[in-house]
Parts: C-alpha cells; sequence; structure tokens
C-alpha cells in the first residue's frame, strides 16, 4: 500500500511517500522546505503560510520523483489537521484535498502529534513506550491506555521548544534555535542556579525563561549551559516520577527536541536506575515531516476507509488525547 503524507503545521512544509507491506513502513521519500523568520522573529503564521503555497508544488513533484511513483499509484493521501497554526494548516489541506478529489483517492486527516509518535514507533522499533512528546508545540508525558493516548503530564505554559526557542531568539539566534543553544552550551560547564519548577506531574518553563534572559546578560554560554542542565532535569524528574507510576519498560522520546544528546544523556541515566530501555527517534526524523503524517494515516487505513471531502477539517488545537486510536 503506497501513501502520501502532507505536513504543514508550522515552519516546515513537507510531503513522503511510504509504502506499508503488513506492519511494515518503507519510506521512500520525504521532502522538506522549512520557513525560517528573520533572525530574532518568530514564526509569522501569514509568512509562513505563503512559504507552504509557493513550495507545495515543487516539493510534491519532488517527492513523488524521488519515490519514482505517479499521483496514481496513491492508495491514500493523509495530511496534518492539528494542531497547528490555522493559515498553514489550511495549505496543506488543501493540497490533500485537491489530490484526493481530483484523482479519486481515499483521504485522512491526521493527528500531528499523534503522527509524532507512530512514525517514532515505527523507527525505535518500541512497542508499549512511555512517550516524552517534545517539540515547538508540545511539551508531554504520554502513555496508552484503552485505545487513547492519556496525557500523563504536561507543561503549564509554554513547551520546551518555545522555551528554547524565545530564549535563543533573545540572544539574537534566528528560530529554530534548540541546536545553537545546544553547541553554545557544550563550551561551558559553569551551572548558574535557574528556578526549577516541577509542579506534581507537570512542568513549567515561562519563569526560567525570563531568569536565563538575565543571565545571559553576563554570559552568553553559562545561560545556555545553566537552561539546558535546569530544564532538562525538570523533565527527568517528571518522566522518573511518570515511570515510576506507570511502571513502563520503554522510554521513547520525540519531537524536535528529541535531537538534543543532552537531553538524551540524562533521560539515559533515568531509564537505567529503572531497568527501561531507551528510545529516541533518529534525528532526521525526530522535526516535523511528511513521513509521520503518512505512516499515522496507512495504520487508520486498517480499519478506516477514509473521510469525505467535507470532513476533510482543520483544527488548530486538535488535542491528541481526544483521538481514538483502534488500529
Ligand atoms: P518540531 O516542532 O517537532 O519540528 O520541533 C522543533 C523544535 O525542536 C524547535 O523548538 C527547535 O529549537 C527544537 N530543536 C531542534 N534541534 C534541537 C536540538 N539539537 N536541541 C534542542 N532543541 C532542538
Ligand atoms: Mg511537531
Amino acid at each position: 500500500m503506497l501513501g502520501l503524507g502532507i505536513e504543514s503545521t508550522a515552519h516546515t512544509f513537507s510531503c513522503a511517500v511510504i509504502e506499508k507491506k503488513g506492519k511494515k513502513g518503507k519510506i521512500l521519500s520525504d521532502v522538506r522546505k522549512i520557513y525560517h523568520p528573520e533572525d530574532g522573529e518568530g514564526i509569522h503564521p501569514r509568512e509562513a503560510s505563503r512559504h507552504h503555497i509557493d513550495n507545495s508544488s515543487i516539493v510534491l513533484s519532488q517527492c513523488l520523483e524521488e519515490a519514482k511513483i505517479s499521483v496514481k499509484d496513491l492508495d491514500l493521501v493523509t495530511y496534518a489537521a492539528g494542531p497547528g497554526l490555522g493559515p498553514c494548516l489550511r495549505v496543506g489541506a488543501v493540497v490533500a484535498r485537491s489530490l484526493a478529489s481530483f484523482y479519486k483517492i481515499p483521504i485522512y486527516p491526521v493527528n500531528h502529534a499523534i503522527g509524532h509518535i507512530e512514525l517514532g514507533k515505527l523507527l525505535t522499533g518500541a512497542t508499549n513506550p512511555l512517550v516524552l512528546l517534545v517539540s515547538g508545540g508540545h511539551t508531554m508525558l504520554l502513555a496508552f491506555l484503552n485505545k487513547q493516548w492519556r496525557v500523563f503530564g504536561e507543561t503549564l505554559d509554554i513547551t520546551l521548544g518555545q522555551l528554547l526557542d524565545q530564549f535563543g531568539r533573545s540572544i539574537g539566534f534566528a528560530s529554530p534555535c534548540g541546536r545553537n543553544i545546544e553547541e553554545l552550551a557544550s563550551s561551558s560547564s559553569n551551572y548558574v542556579t535557574l528556578p526549577y519548577s516541577v509542579k506534581g506531574n507537570d512542568v513549567s518553563f515561562s519563569g526560567l525563561l525570563s531568569a536565563t534572559k538575565s543571565v545571559a546578560k553576563e554570559n552568553k554560554s553559562d545561560a545556555c549551559y545553566s537552561l539546558q542542565e535546569t530544564a532538562f532535569a525538570m523533565i527527568s524528574e517528571a518522566v522518573e516520577r511518570a515511570l515510576s507510576f506507570t511502571r513502563k519498560k520503554e522510554l521513547m522520546i520525540v519531537g524536535g527536541v528529541a535531537a538534543n544528546k543532552r537531553l538524551s544523556e540524562m533521560l539515559k541515566d533515568v531509564c537505567k536506575r529503572h531497568g527501561c530501555k531507551f528510545f529516541v527517534v533518529p534525528i532526521k526524523y525526530a522535526g516535523d515531516c511528511g513521513s509521520q503524517i503518512c505512516w499515522t494515516g496507512l495504520l487508520e487505513s486498517q480499519v478506516k476507509s477514509g473521510v469525505s471531502i467535507k470532513d476533510t477539517f482543520v483544527t488548530q488545537s486538535w488535542r491528541l488525547d481526544s483521538v481514538k486510536v483502534d488500529y
């Protein structure tokens, strides 16, 4: 079975083709174009959607070309229907709808966050993990029970990705800033005390953001180092509590921030203490991409035959714990 996945929730416009045979999936192509705001600025939703419109046909044709297929070979089309930025989401939905209605291909709206998790499971081989989803749009600890992902803990304010990006922009990096912060952090080992805020199973980052900005006025590397140590220790504490409670024997990190080596290092230690296997999504597929959407749509096609065009919605705040997962 051949699927096309379209991702356009935020900064990335991406198309991917995956071939599914039984439980196995092979990524035939995954092409992306990323909108980069000016240095020091965040995503401007209208500018990002313009970027997606300008790039959608190039990305789609390159994706089909690399997979060596034509639209007519596709068994289904999937698109990220939320959560995300309205103007950006609509671009992916329009491309998917056009292909589905013109070529009469079944269409599947996919929850972007579930896409991160399902592709993570495919690529790491994790079967029943506690999931840490850390990205620009999410900071959540999740466990699967009775056909739904249950939120064990989450951020009470900004996400881990927003913390890194907003801090990074304040010291002049271009968004997304996670990789630059990781690089600069590695040149310091001088920990400056910062606010540490874990509330039950949840975390709160906004106080940490303001305090780190003040530290950066003295020394940027120390600020990056201390920010990572504090934020990742908070996440590790929440993960440790969730592992004790759920007794899961697997931990999987997905989302753009999963690319961070220091975060993996800290969580590996946590897993060691709990006799738990550690999985991290490969860096290439940590950030937003069409493969996440495509694979989830292919899984859904095992139990559903797609939706009619009038139901091809987009929902900016579509929470993953409201989705029934019955494949
Ligand atoms: P996503 O929304 O899943 O595409 O993830 C994007 C987020 O991942 C942004 O906030 C980036 O700053 C963050 N990110 C990317 N690479 C790294 C890294 N090496 N360390 C920390 N965060 C990262
Ligand atoms: Mg994402």
